[in-house]
């Protein structure tokens, strides 16, 4: 089975070519980082235009990479959501048009369940699991019971991780994406700055970051205003041990409350080796459950991680009609 798979949901234009549901035959993947920098972050129509431009060309690459042509192929999926929907029809209308000149099969795939599946390039899924999702536009706690079922039991209530990350990231003055540099400065620096810790109610998994990262903003006004020395890899620290420790903790609890034989990391955020290796660490300590962890190269948008999840859909005959929409808000349980 070879699934031709296309992400374009927010600034990464990526086709993969997936042999049965785990191989890798190819997996390119062209950033527009470079073009959105000057804006401090994603310009949805500057990403819609630049998809249409390097659309094909990526198309071509995968096949060629991967040494394939069309008649090659069993099915063709997209990520249908959520994400940009300027973006998302990009990729959504090249799939359609490959699947309908090619007679093949269409398969919309979730962006957030392509997160979660980039595990499964890595080792089988086993399932109870639990996937810890921390990307640009979701934080969420995910458990899954069989393939292709999700049930969010904790999700932010405001930013994101990555969105937290990034706009900390701009109060340091650093440049977009943050995510990565704040990673870089924490490793240099010392968590000396009591930062608050979003715990929310007992028993919620739910996450906040709103409040932490008004407390840095604050933290930098104030320092500035009295005329005090920052050192931003202390901040740097001190803000990433805030976010990693109630993202640890919460995982940890929920995985022991379900009672999971896998603990899964996904998203952008899972890149970030302050969280790699505490949760390394921790889910050690726990017995009978495993960590899966991507390496970094599927932790960012790509569309390998689509290709993985399409092929649990193909299996399951879940199949998209050729009258697919990009959907923005597309519901990851609903799917
Ligand atoms: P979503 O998947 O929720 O739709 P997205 O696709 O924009 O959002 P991803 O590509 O999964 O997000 O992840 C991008 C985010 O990951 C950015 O916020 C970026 O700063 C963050 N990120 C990337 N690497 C690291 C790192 N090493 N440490 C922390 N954050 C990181
Ligand atoms: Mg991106
Ligand atoms: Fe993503």
């Amino acid at each position: 089975c070879l699934i031709l798979s296309i992400e374009t949901s927010c600034d990464e234009t990526s086709v993969a070519v997936i042999k049965n549901g785990n191989e890798i035959l190819s997996n390119v993947v062209s950033t527009q980082i470079e073009s959105h920098k000057r804006f401090g972050g994603v310009v949805p129509e500057v990403a819609s235009r630049l998809h249409v431009e390097q659309m094909t060309v990526v198309i071509e690459e995968a096949l060629q990479q991967a040494n394939v042509t069309y008649s090659d192929l069993s099915a063709v999926a997209v990520t249908e959501g959520p994400g940009l929907i300027g973006a998302l029809l990009i990729g959504v209308n090249a799939a359609k048009a490959i699947a309908f000149a090619h007679g093949l099969p269409l398969i919309g795939v979730h962006h957030i369940a392509g997160h979660i599946y980039a595990n499964q390039l890595v080792k089988p899924m086993e399932f109870p699991l639990l996937a810890l999702v921390v990307s640009g536009g979701h934080t969420e706690l995910v458990y899954m019971k069989e393939h292709g079922s999700f049930e969010v039991i904790g999700e932010t209530r405001d930013d994101a991780a990555g969105e937290a990350y990034d706009k900390v990231a701009r109060t340091l003055d650093l440049p977009y994406p943050g995510g990565p540099h704040i990673d870089r400065l924490a490793d240099e620096g010392e968590a000396s700055i009591r930062f608050p810790r979003a715990w929310l109610e007992e028993g919620s998994y739910d996450f906040s970051f709103s409040g932490l990262k008004s407390a840095v903003i604050n933290y930098m006004h104030n320092a500035t205003q009295r005329g005090e020395e920052v050192k931003p890899e202390n901040v740097a620290a001190s803000f990433q041990e805030s976010v990693i420790e109630v993202i640890v903790t919460k995982t940890i609890q929920a995985a022991k409350e379900y009672g999971v034989k896998q603990i899964l990391l996904a998203g952008g955020v899972a890149a970030n080796k302050g969280l790699r290796t505490t949760l390394t660490n921790k889910v050690e300590a726990l017995e009978g459950v495993e960590l899966i962890i991507p390496p970094l190269s599927l932790c960012t948008d790509n569309a390998a991680m689509i290709g993985a999840a399409a092929y649990i859909r193909y299996q399951q005959g879940k199949m998209s009609s050729l009258d697919l929409n990009g959907s923005p808000g597309l519901d990851l349980e609903q799917v």
